[in-house]
């Protein structure tokens, strides 16, 4: 099978879980994960469909939204304060953002670029030591803090679930939905309306994902690899 029928499957997949769940299949963006391919395979999801891609590295990113301007490109990967610039140059949507630094680094740059920068606040909900992101408690004080930079705009949250543990990645799907609705009962309807982004879920764990809840799913090896199976 090639990446364009796997890209489709995955497409028609997605929409068949949203139904299962009484969900529109519109709510629920498919982020293919490009970072362990070529300009070649992108072009090939393209070709199938695909508009919105993910790259964690900036210098991967750059290159193929620069090669790609047709498609929406995702920042996942781990924010450096030095490479900022060239994130912001190039994301539509960065993921990952859990420290205040580069909340305040991410203002300066998209106020250079002219731009304001939509993010995610990635939670760990688990609690794993090797996991980035911000303590479920502390997401307001970080949400509070953004509210106040002209250039950054919190479009929701990201979390990374366990692998290969299906009943702790739902656990996680569910806590981070759990405090989504939270946060966004306690915003003003203005706000309430752009906070509207839940990215989680990945290849072997996305169908959990979008039951709990998830808007935006981030697959890669499920669309780019041919040895992955579901
Ligand atoms: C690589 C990556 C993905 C995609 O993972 P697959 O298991 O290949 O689907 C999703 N999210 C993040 C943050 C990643 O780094």
């Amino acid at each position: 099978m090639g990446i364009e029928q796997r890209y489709a499957n995955v497409a028609a997949e997605v929409a068949a879980v949203c139904r299962e769940a009484g969900r529109d299949p519109a709510e629920v963006t498919v982020v293919a994960v490009s970072k362990t391919v070529g300009p070649d395979a992108v072009a090939r999801a393209l070709a199938a469909g695909a508009r919105d891609f993910g790259e964690n590295r900036p210098d991967g990113l750059a290159e193929k939204a620069a090669a790609f301007p047709q498609a929406t490109w995702h920042f996942i990967g781990n924010i450096q304060s030095r490479r900022i610039p060239d994130i912001v140059r190039s994301a539509a949507l960065v993921h990952s953002l859990f420290e205040e630094r580069h909340a305040r680094k991410i203002d300066e740059a998209a106020a250079v670029a002219g731009k304001v920068q939509d993010v995610l606040l990635e939670v760990n909900v688990s609690g794993e030591e090797s996991k980035g992101g911000l303590a479920p408690g502390d997401v307001r004080a970080l949400l509070d803090v953004c509210a106040r930079l002209p250039h950054v705009r919190v479009r929701g949250l990201m979390t990374m679930a366990p692998q290969g543990d299906p009943a702790a990645a739902r656990a996680v799907f569910e806590g981070l939905a759990n405090l989504y609705a939270q946060l966004r009962a306690g915003l003003d309807p203005a706000q309430a309306a752009l906070f509207d982004g839940l990215s989680m879920g990945m290849s072997e764990d996305w169908r959990e994902a979008v039951r709990a809840g998830a808007t935006i799913v981030r697959i890669g090896r499920a669309v780019f690899d041919d040895a992955f199976e579901a």
